[in-house]
Order: structure tokens, then C-alpha cells, then sequence
């Protein structure tokens, strides 16, 4: 058993992992709902962005976004042309031809709104500040170097969390196993003595679970793709002793029918 940095197990639910990684978005960085506030923020300036509902534009505009995501990390194309372009794309959408021109003002105005809007997940930071004093903090993430590292001094974790692993800088993206052995070679410790929490069930559940890391999935929006498998699971981070439990919990995955899904 490992002891966690105080030297301390918990009989109830055994010891903490010695190393916790985390996905940064949608897990502590709060982008999916920033992005649905931008564009609230921006239908007000550009009515004919409110002729579809205001659902469809943010599913769409995520869903452009992570077409792009790729080329953007690997540094093929620009963020700020991918975004004009998702601007015109979700132009479209509404019914109107917007000239490159516009889209870039559309896109800059989304950005600033992005910027003043951002914010954690409820409840994120005090949850990993209250682990980094009793374990290693890892962050695990598809995306580049300088916008990981911008948004955890934004976040004010840049001195908590212990080690950054991007997908930039691994050369592998979740759920591929190569990144999560970077983020174990990186901390040092053996899968069994780490835990991945995050939101994806394609990236971090079934990426980690693949490299043998057991995980705790952030299922925050309810999200239910019929998972072959039982995985301890937490919606919100407003329970920290909670989901501190699920995490020292040894008996993370089983196949379905071996046992109730854990409580939410
Ligand atoms: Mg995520």
C-alpha cells in the first residue's frame, strides 16, 4: 500500500494514489460552458447569430472547434484563422454569408468575451490544491504547451500542479496509451500507484484504462454512452470528500453486472 505525502492511509476507502492526473479542459478549466457564455455575449452585438438556438450554435461551435483542435496543436494552422473560419462556418448555419472581414471582427470580439468570461469548474482548484499537499498533481491534455501553462497561472495552480504533459510536446494525443506512459514516466510511479480523473469517456477513461491507470470519470454533464464498463463516477467537485474516496478506492473498474455503479 502506498502511503500518501503525510504518511497516512484511510482505512475507510484505503490511501490516496501517490500520483492524481487530471485532464485540464472541461475537468478544472471550465471551456465548454466560457465558450456557451461567449456566444451568448456575442448574439447580443450580431442578431442573426440568434436565428438558431443558442444550443445548436455551442454544440456546432464545439464541434467545429474539435475538428480543428488538431491541426491547430501540431501548429499546421493558426488559432485565430481556425476560428474566423468556424465564424463563418456558424454563419452559415444561421443563414448568412459573412465576408473574411467580418468573421474576423466576429472572431476577436468572441476571443475578448472568451477571455473575460473564463473561469474554473466549480469547485476544481480548492479539490487540487487539497490533493497537492497529500499527493503529485499531474495535468494530462490535448493540447499545447504555452496555452496549458497560460490557463494553469490564470487558474492560479501553476505552482500546485507538479508536472504538465501535453499532447504538443508527447507527440500523442488521448486516448493513445504513449501519452498517459509519458505522464507515468515523467512522475515516476507504476500505473497502479496512479489515478486518472477527467470528463472524456473516450480520452481519459478508456485512454488510461488502456495504460493500465485505473480512472474516475468527471461525468458533469450526465453523459451516458452506455459504458461497457463500471467506472467510478462524480458529477460535481462540490463534494470534495467524495470524490477524494472514489479516488482511494481500489476497486475502480468492473465489468457490468459485477456491481451497483457507484453513487453520484
Ligand atoms: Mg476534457
Amino acid at each position: 500500500m502506498v502511503l500518501d505525502r503525510e504518511g497516512s492511509t484511510h482505512p475507510e476507502g484505503g490511501s490516496l494514489p501517490e500520483t492524481v492526473l487530471f485532464d485540464m479542459d472541461d475537468t478544472i478549466f471550465d471551456h465548454s460552458l466560457t465558450c456557451r457564455a461567449s456566444l451568448v455575449a456575442i448574439r447580443r452585438t450580431w442578431p442573426f447569430l440568434r436565428s438558431v438556438p443558442l444550443d445548436t450554435l455551442w454544440h456546432e461551435y464545439l464541434r467545429l472547434l474539435e475538428v480543428a483542435h488538431v491541426d491547430v496543436m501540431l501548429g499546421r494552422r493558426s488559432a485565430e484563422d481556425a476560428r474566423r473560419e468556424r465564424f463563418v462556418l456558424l454563419a452559415e448555419l444561421c443563414g448568412r454569408k459573412i465576408a473574411g472581414t467580418d468573421a474576423e471582427v466576429i472572431s476577436r470580439s468572441y476571443r475578448r468575451e472568451y477571455q473575460l468570461r473564463r473561469r474554473a469548474v466549480p469547485g476544481a482548484i480548492p479539490f487540487v490544491r487539497r490533493l497537492s499537499r497529500r499527493a503529485t498533481i499531474a495535468i494530462v491534455t490535448n493540447n499545447t504547451v504555452s496555452e496549458q501553462e497560460e490557463k494553469l497561472r490564470f487558474l492560479g495552480l501553476d505552482r500546485t500542479v507538479d508536472f504538465l504533459v501535453t499532447a504538443e510536446e508527447v507527440g500523442a494525443k488521448k486516448p493513445d496509451a504513449e501519452i498517459f506512459q509519458a505522464a507515468l514516466s515523467r512522475t515516476g510511479v507504476r500505473a497502479t500507484d496512479a489515478v486518472m480523473v477527467g470528463d472524456s469517456w473516450e480520452s481519459d477513461v478508456l485512454g488510461a484504462r488502456a495504460a493500465g491507470i485505473r480512472s474516475v470519470w468527471f461525468n458533469r454533464f450526465a453523459v451516458h454512452p452506455d459504458p461497457p464498463l463500471e467506472v467510478p463516477e462524480f458529477r460535481s467537485f462540490r463534494s470534495p470528500d467524495r470524490v477524494e474516496a472514489l479516488l482511494r478506492s481500489r476497486a475502480s473498474m468492473r465489468e457490468p453486472g459485477a456491481a451497483a455503479r457507484s453513487s453520484r
